[in-house]
């Protein structure tokens, strides 16, 4: 496996793939890594010839009060993964090979899709994540980019990026992994105590609680929302941000379950934030 840091290091060797006539797939992510990440690495070897995994922990899409400084980082264990599951590349760059002096161009969305749910109390996160995934995309020019449906918001509105901007590149969204009881998993599940880890599980929890309800035939979603957050609400050390159900393109508030509708969590368990979610499938 090639471990570059720089942009023009990936840029040749993706090229010479290109000319070989390979196809590349991306996987872009903040390292720390755990099956979930390896299961999308899983995917892009299946789908594509060669993968390029990007590690990077990107600083414009934390605000001023969250953990850039102290998000985990573990560079050789996150190698040791990629190389196992047959990642070609990894694309380690710093932050300065990233944001040159003087960076000044940002890629945002103009709706109100990156206002709705974590963009509520990240209102730059979403900005971050694609003026990132954008140079990412001009960086290695996949065919193909592989992303978790963990992140449900993020994967609509890269969808939405690539769209708008016709970018020519396939996205791949991924099915959540889970812990065997069922937290999803995360690189932020480090932060947790022993405590915590337990009451973690509301989240996962009220996932399958509002699942069950809409196998059961319910179909007003203000009544599962409320079923959900009336379950994590019994666990003393969470504190909900939000539960939300939301039309899973366009993240605006719905009322009725219908097919494709995404029902989102982000919960504060102690200081730590998680998220968990599921879209329906009627
Ligand atoms: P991160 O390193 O947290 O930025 O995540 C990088 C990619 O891995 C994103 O596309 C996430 O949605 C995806 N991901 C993170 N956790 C999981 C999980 N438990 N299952 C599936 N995909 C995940």
């Amino acid at each position: 496996m090639i471990i570059a840091e720089t942009i023009q290091e990936v840029r040749d060797q993706v090229r010479a793939w290109k000319r070989e006539g390979l196809s590349v797939g991306l996987v872009p992510t903040m390292g720390y890594l755990h099956e979930g990440h390896a299961s999308l690495v899983e995917e892009s070897v299946r789908q594509c010839d060669r993968t390029v995994s990007s590690v990077f922990v990107n600083p414009t899409q934390f605000g001023p009060n969250e953990d850039l400084e102290t998000y985990p980082r573990d560079f050789e264990h996150d190698c040791a993964l990629l190389e196992t599951k047959g990642c070609d590349l990894v694309f380690h760059p710093s932050v300065e090979e990233m944001y040159p002096d003087g960076f000044a161009t940002y890629v945002e969305i103009q709706s109100e899709m990156p206002k709705q749910l974590c963009g509520k109390t990240r209102p730059i996160h979403f900005r971050g994540v694609c003026t990132v995934v954008s140079k990412l995309f001009h960086i290695v020019e996949p065919d193909k980019a592989f992303f978790g449906q963990k992140d449900a918001q993020q994967l609509a509105i890269i969808r939405r990026m690539v769209t708008d901007l016709s970018m020519g590149i396939t996205i791949v969204g991924c099915p959540i992994i889970r812990e065997s009881d069922g937290l999803a998993k995360s690189s932020r599940n480090t932060y947790l105590n022993e405590a915590e880890r337990k009451a973690a599980l509301v989240l996962s929890q009220a996932v399958f609680l509002g699942q069950r309800l809409v196998a059961e035939g319910e179909r007003d979603a203000d009544r599962v929302v409320a079923a959900m957050s009336a379950h994590i609400a019994k666990e003393p050390l969470a504190r909900i941000d939000y539960v939300s159900a939301v039309d899973g393109m366009t993240m605006l508030p719905v009322h009725e379950i219908e097919n494709d509708v995404l029902i989102a969590m982000a919960v504060y368990i102690g200081k730590t934030r998680l998220i968990d979610n599921f879209s329906v499938k009627l």
